[in-house]
């Protein structure tokens, strides 16, 4: 069993704890050091528990407590193969691992998905120990039927579900940001993962975790609304048949396996 415990979520940072019963593995280290190890204590691990750190990209919201990290602790890295020299310049990593395929961390067999990100590579991840399959996707642009297809095999995804495109287009953001945002290599909108979770829903999901939130032109009632809505049009009772949990940007402290 694979059980999935986002502690950071959205555009301050962002932090995923992927275990199983051997193999404990952090997805991304973007938010603050010291509130990370705050979280992994709660949840009784210490930085010599984590076998491994695997970024999905190089910007700050994705690696930027990863300095400290390994300042303190000589954790193996995995980072996509065009930022890994990127990542070592910036890190005291002296075990760092290029992604370029399907790699293996202790029980946790992983393939790789390429998002469609303004970033010099960005990675979704998909976990299996043999039995479950747990996907991560978050910063990306477009939805493609290769994303439907890396999603269909999971019991549980954590899936970007970045703006509400009528607060995105009426909020504060200056122009070129929220074109940056609405472009096919921004981030996926409510309605655009709504339109993912169509395609998918009547498959072998059970857990859908929204993620990556934006504070300014989201909120967690109108992400979870959305993806609401798809459930009801496949007669999917919610709760019962797929959960749906929307990722905090602070506090999580719930483990959805
Ligand atoms: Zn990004
Ligand atoms: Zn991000």
């Amino acid at each position: 069993m694979i059980k999935i415990t986002p502690l950071f979520s959205g555009s301050k940072g962002n932090c995923t704890l992927i275990q199983t019963d051997k193999t404990n593995v952090l997805l991304d280290i973007g938010f603050a050091f010291k509130q990370t190890m705050s979280e992994l204590t709660y949840l009784g691990l210490t930085q010599k528990d984590i076998d491994a750190i695997i970024i999905t990209h190089e910007h700050t919201d994705h690696i930027g407590a990863l300095p400290m990290w390994t300042k303190g602790c000589p954790t193996a890295v995995y980072s996509p193969k065009n930022i890994s020299d990127y990542i070592c310049q910036r890190t005291y990593c002296s075990d760092i691992t290029e992604v370029d395929g399907d790699f293996v961390i202790g029980d946790l067999a992983i393939q790789t998905y390429t998002c469609f990100h303004d970033a010099q590579e960005c990675l979704g991840y998909r976990f299996s120990d043999g039995h479950t399959n747990v996907a991560c996707v978050t910063d990306t642009g477009t939805v493609e039927d290769k994303l439907i297809e890396f999603l269909l095999p999971c019991q549980t995804i954590l899936i970007e579900s970045n703006h509400d495109l009528n607060m995105l287009k009426n909020g504060p953001y200056r122009y070129s940001l929220k074109q940056r945002i609405l472009s096919d290599y921004g981030h996926l909108s409510n309605e655009q993962t709504a339109e993912l979770l169509d395609k998918i829903v009547d498959g072998k999901l059970k857990n859908i975790i929204l993620a990556h939130l934006s504070e300014q032109n989201n909120s967690k009632e109108i992400a979870f609304s959305t993806a609401l809505k798809v459930l009801n049009k496949h007669g999917i009772t919610e709760g019962k048949d797929v959960n749906i949990y929307v990722a905090d940007q602070y506090k999580n402290r719930r483990t959805v396996c």
